[in-house]
């Protein structure tokens, strides 16, 4: 483990050295008096001083701003219910009208079910059911309500049945509401591959199980995981399903990349279920990263407090360890720390980003909420600045941990000079969009226009591209940047004139 995270530390000194050869034009333009650059600061400037912000004119100024890359994006929370809707419509499955669940049945079998056109055409069932498919409506009136955290992960529970039916529409809805919005990259957490499903022999898929709990030491774990593994690539059906995913995402990928538009994706693993399907997931998915460039880094996902979750949190860690060590090359960002007082006991909120980062060797963290509360937080912190970046989900951070305000460390990272990223995490459910959270970030801690910049480039600079793509949207945002500070420029222009 630790050759290779000096050797990561290596690479990141590398990568952090190759970046110093990419000037950014922008930033000799700051220097100069009177450029658009300034124009655009001395706008942004004004919409957030003072004791009001001047949000509307932010959200004006933040839409049009180019945004670089969505870093923490999860494909299927992305789209929104309505989308999944109109495919259900498509398939001429039904509506259960008392759960609001899909029904995969045709209409000539309809008992007691609803079309899609029959639910929207009752304005309150369909109202009810955005509610349920979605956050929508949350926070807007009364009515019975489960816990937030609840409401957002079931979301997903409602729309599953169809959100991989017509993934490849789904790439190409996601592209153009990028584009609509100025992001010229998206890296996006998708997996079909369903290995977890593969059982080995009931007696031993137990028995590999217990014994991964019960190790004593990182050896012990190594060891039977080596078992695992040898015996998991030696089965066709799994490794037939990396193909598949590999041969899938090709197909689906052909008319995404533009001269405008880049997409790259993460696979992943889901970390409520037992230790040897999180493995058979991760497993997967390093080898999908390690043999597909499309497949640029790995994840772990799911709710953090769910209670399989904590108990195997560090086996998790492990899993990534040993992984890491056999697939030296893949990247890996980790949601870590989606946590807070209160909704766990305080021991669980002692090292999640700590071990994602020392043992698992995280190059990004997704959410890093519980940062206030770990073990050595300033040694962490010192650890993260040099070594990995921030994914800020502010909107999903306020929904699921009721975190928001001063209470976010955010002004933590960004006084201590921890590598921000901004990104949307799961817009479709939030009914939200990248801009806005760029809203939320400049109305609730006023960052300069240079740090804004800033974050929108490291997009980019810790995105898990090659080199030869980085520098190529980097050199595409300097385009993007100057047209759009021309474009606030005249603005202010505008404004000006009598
Ligand atoms: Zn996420």
């Amino acid at each position: 483990m630790n050759l290779t995270l000096s050797l990561k530390s290596l690479a990141t000194f590398l990568l952090s050295a190759s970046y110093a050869f990419f000037p950014t034009p922008s930033h000799a333009e700051e220097n100069q008096s009177n450029t658009p650059f300034k124009a655009t600061s001395a706008l942004y400037s004004s919409l957030i001083e003072g004791s009001k912000t001047n949000e509307a004119m932010l959200t004006l100024f933040l839409n049009q701003m180019p945004k670089g890359g969505d870093l923490h994006h999860h494909y299927s929370g992305t789209l929104y219910a309505e989308t999944y809707l109109d495919w259900v419509k498509e398939k001429k499955w039904l509506i259960d009208p008392t759960t609001l669940h899909i029904i995969k049945k045709d209409a000539d079998q309809k008992d007691s079910l609803l079309s899609v056109d029959q639910v929207r055409a009752d304005n309150t069932l369909y109202r009810k059911l955005l509610s349920l498919w979605s956050d929508k409506d949350f926070w807007n009136h009364n009515h019975p309500q489960s816990p937030p955290d609840k409401q957002f992960f079931s979301t997903f529970s409602y729309f599953s049945p169809v959100m991989d039916e017509y993934t490849e529409r789904g790439l190409q809805l996601i592209k153009q509401r990028a584009l609509a919005e100025n992001v010229s990259y998206i890296e996006t957490m998708l997996t079909e591959m369903g290995v977890y499903q593969l059982f080995l022999e009931q007696k031993k898929y137990l028995s590999y199980n217990q014994s991964l709990r019960q190790a004593q030491s990182q050896d012990e774990i190594h060891t039977i995981l080596s078992q695992v593994k040898k015996q998991l690539l030696a089965t066709p059906a799994f490794t037939l399903r990396i193909d598949h995913y590999i041969s899938n995402l090709e197909k689906y990928h052909q008319s995404i990349d533009s001269e405008d538009f880049t997409m790259r994706y993460q696979s992943y693993a889901l970390r409520v279920i037992d230790p040897m399907p999180v493995f058979k997931d991760l497993l997967a998915a390093f080898i999908a990263a390690n043999q597909s460039e499309l497949v640029v880094g790995v994840n772990i996902l799911g709710p953090e407090n769910n209670l399989t979750a904590l108990k195997d949190y560090s086996l998790h860690m492990q899993m990534f360890n040993y992984l890491s060590g056999e697939y030296p090359k893949v990247k890996k960002s980790i949601h870590a720390g989606e946590l807070t007082i209160g909704m766990v006991r305080p021991k669980s909120l002692k090292f999640h980003i700590r071990e994602a980062r020392k043992i698992a060797g995280a190059d990004r963290i997704g959410h890093g909420i519980d940062l206030m509360y770990e073990k050595d937080s300033p040694e962490l912190l010192q650890d993260l600045k040099e070594n990995a970046a921030i994914e800020i989900n502010l909107s999903s951070n306020q929904f699921i941990l009721g975190v928001k305000g001063l209470r976010h460390p955010y002004l933590i990272y960004s006084d201590y000079g921890v590598p921000i990223v901004i990104s949307s995490d799961d817009s479709g459910v939030s009914r939200n969009n990248l801009s806005h959270e760029y809203v939320l970030l400049a109305t609730r801690y006023q960052p300069s226009y240079s740090q804004i910049k800033k974050y929108v480039y490291n997009s980019i600079t810790y995105s898990f591209l090659d080199e030869k793509n980085k520098a190529r949207l980097t050199t595409q945002l300097d385009t993007r940047f100057r047209a759009f500070e021309q474009k606030m420029a005249k603005l202010q222009t505008l404004k000006l004139a009598p």
